[in-house]
């Protein structure tokens, strides 16, 4: 058999923006996949460092900044999104971090010489999975969803939004955590239920219950701590290691940073390993000196079990806020990192009398999920499911060594198509049917997918015989091709499996090689758009100066809104997407309290469709 890889062209992608770990997903034709940085790891920490001069520092990166620059490297930066300065008085004890002085409604950090909202280290967090994304398809990334927690107010919502903007991210969507979680397993797909979804990550703990109907997901209830997670359990452990020690150098290290922080990743890399086996070491060396100690998960399990027990209030009290008995739960979802540990799972089935979801990697389901509903609304806005597309073009081998391509790339799926062969040889009695994927001329740089013989062809002049080829790509991806002698009706058939054969730097070095001008089909497509918006803007905005509340602003709001328009007009036949997008973002911006004024008519919905 034959394995063919189909890579979504698509290039809305799911972030999961997280407290202790962010990740970006994306589909591969039905299915989605967390996208790994350069470095080869899937997961981004949520950590951001800004030296004073040159790139911010975000994610691995960063974490050592933690201890030789605390006061100018942020993390758990999403538990500041959307806060005041009063709401985050307890945290920011929390915090080695410092505010600027003045600001009450948003909150400014200072870091070093900057400050920086959080809404603008997030975007860091995400410009730097956005990198990784385009790096790995090899493509630009403008579009995605992202993932917040269920009990995430309007202007925590917002926020997010915001830092998607700032990093240069149409938000097309916040999806709540659990539902994504939900979808990354296609709980969708049994259209009626109740969904429990168990989120222990590394320093929050949050349970929903979702109740689906209709393929509608409706959270229920949420409840949880957002104090309590994965941290908890290395400081306890940290906490030991420490005394333990001290016991046995006689030197107490816990006032030096550095060993503190390399014994902290060492109980933490202990702590992992205990979820897969029965002991594990913590080992520890500081100027000169070794610490070995070996801790069984019998004795791990003692030490955090009043913290898995930490869960469980929250758990019960969910179940009465949603009204509904343990026995009434469909599915049971564990999420987070830390419902790795074999405790919590066991904790968790004993509660809700079920056995959890754990097949996906739990710090990666919400990715997941959140890349499914960007596979879901790319289908919809763009009004055909672009996650069933080619990303590769499809043909045959003809004389000369030279490709015919059957199926174009990028056509969407199910796709069939087929062409006329001839022979090349007086009495030829079989031809070699060569099926390659790619964009180049010459078959020898595309990649082969199959070989085989169509024989019993009826001998004939050279050029008289007709062999019809058919490519057929179904719903689910499988290329069927076929080869048939048009006058004897011989056929001869292979499929292709749609396996995950070609490595994305393969897909990428293809459409990079390829005479397909990718960027510029890209750079066509975003003028298109970006004309599209600016027609539907302009549009509701003339609609809208004909409305009663375009007489209720100042001459200044109505001017501002006029020389914008202008602008947009101006910009409009530019061959730069960008320079039209910045003028439909500044008309967005000065129509804003017209839109807001209009908040009852008809002429609003125009014109607040526009903001999307
Ligand atoms: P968040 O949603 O808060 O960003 P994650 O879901 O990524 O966080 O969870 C991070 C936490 O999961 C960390 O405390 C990490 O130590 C913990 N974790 C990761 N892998 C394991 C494992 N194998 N066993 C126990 N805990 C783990
Ligand atoms: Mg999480």
């Amino acid at each position: 058999m034959f394995q063919i890889e189909f890579d979504s062209p698509d290039s809305v992608v799911g972030i999961d923006l997280g407290t202790t770990n962010s990740l970006i997903a994306c589909m591969k034709l039905t299915k989605p996949e967390v996208i790994p940085g350069e470095d080869g790891n899937r997961m981004v920490p949520s950590i951001v460092s800004l030296p004073p001069e040159g790139a911010p520092i975000v994610g691995n990166a960063a974490r050592a900044e933690l201890i030789d620059h605390p006061a100018r490297t942020v993390y758990s930066v999403k538990r500041l999104m959307g806060r005041g300065v009063a709401d985050v008085q307890e945290e920011l004890k929390l915090f080695p971090f410092h505010i600027a002085e003045g600001s009450e409604s948003v909150i400014r950090l200072v870091l070093g010489e900057k400050t920086l909202t959080p809404p603008e280290v997030s975007a860091l967090i995400l410009r730097q999975l956005k990198a990784n994304a385009e790096a790995a398809l090899g493509m630009p990334v403008t579009k995605a969803v992202i993932t917040v927690p269920a009990y995430f107010n309007d202007a925590q919502r917002q926020a997010t939004r915001d830092a998607g903007r700032i990093a240069g991210l149409d938000v097309l969507r916040l999806v709540n955590e659990p539902t994504a979680a939900a979808l990354a397993y296609g709980l969708d797909k049994r259209k009626q239920g109740v969904i429990a979804v168990y989120d222990l990550g590394g320093g929050t703990f949050d349970i929903s219950i979702l109740r689906l109907h209709d393929g509608i997901f409706e959270v229920l209830a949420t409840n949880g701590d957002t104090h309590l997670g994965g941290d908890d359990i290395d400081n306890r452990l940290l906490k030991i290691a420490l005394e333990d020690v001290a016991s046995e150098w006689g030197e107490d290290v816990s006032h030096y940073g550095e060993a503190v922080q390399t014994l902290r990743a060492a109980v933490i890399r202990a702590k992992e390993a205990l979820s897969f086996a029965l002991s594990a070491t913590v080992d520890f060396t500081w100027h000169g000196k070794a610490y070995r100690r070996e801790i069984t998960r019998e004795l791990f399990e003692g030490l955090i079990r009043d913290i898995v027990d930490r869960t469980l209030g929250p758990c019960r009290d969910c179940m009465k806020d949603a009204d509904v008995t343990p026995e009434q739960i469909d599915e049971v979802v564990l999420v987070g990192g830390s419902t790795r540990i074999p405790m919590v799972r066991s904790a968790v089935e004993v509660l809700f009398r079920a056995r959890p979801h754990t097949e996906l990697n739990p710090d990666e389901v919400v990715a997941l999920g959140a890349a499914v509903q960007a596979g879901i609304l790319a289908g919809t806005v763009e009004n055909q499911l672009l996650l069933d597309v080619t990303p590769l073009s499809l043909g045959i081998e003809i004389y000369g060594g030279v490709v015919s391509k059957i199926i174009h790339r990028n056509s969407t799926i199910p796709a069939s198509a087929g062409e006329t062969f001839t022979t090349g040889i007086d009495g030829q009695t079989n031809v070699l049917i060569h099926v390659v994927q790619g964009e180049r001329e010459l078959a020898k740089d595309c990649r082969s997918l199959a070989r085989f013989d169509l024989k019993g062809i009826a001998p004939m002049p050279a050029g008289m015989a007709r062999i019809e080829v058919r490519f057929l790509i179904d719903a689910n991806g499988i290329l069927h091709v076929t080869a048939r002698d048009g006058r004897t009706g011989l056929e001869q058939s292979v499929e292709v499996k749609p396996t995950y054969g070609l490595t994305d730097e393969q897909v990428e070095a293809m459409i990079e090689a390829s005479i397909d001008h990718a960027e510029e089909d890209y750079q066509a497509a975003q003028l298109a758009g970006a004309r599209i918006d600016a027609d539907a803007i302009m549009t509701a905005t003339a609609k809208a100066q004909k409305n009663s509340a375009w007489l209720s602003l100042t001459d200044e709001e109505r001017q501002a809104v006029t020389d914008a328009a202008n602008r947009l007009q101006l910009a409009y036949h530019h061959e730069d997407h960008q320079i039209i997008r910045a003028q439909i973002d500044r008309l967005n911006e000065v129509t804003h309290s017209l839109a807001e004024r209009m908040m009852n008519t008809a002429v609003n919905s125009a014109l607040k469709g526009t903001h999307v």
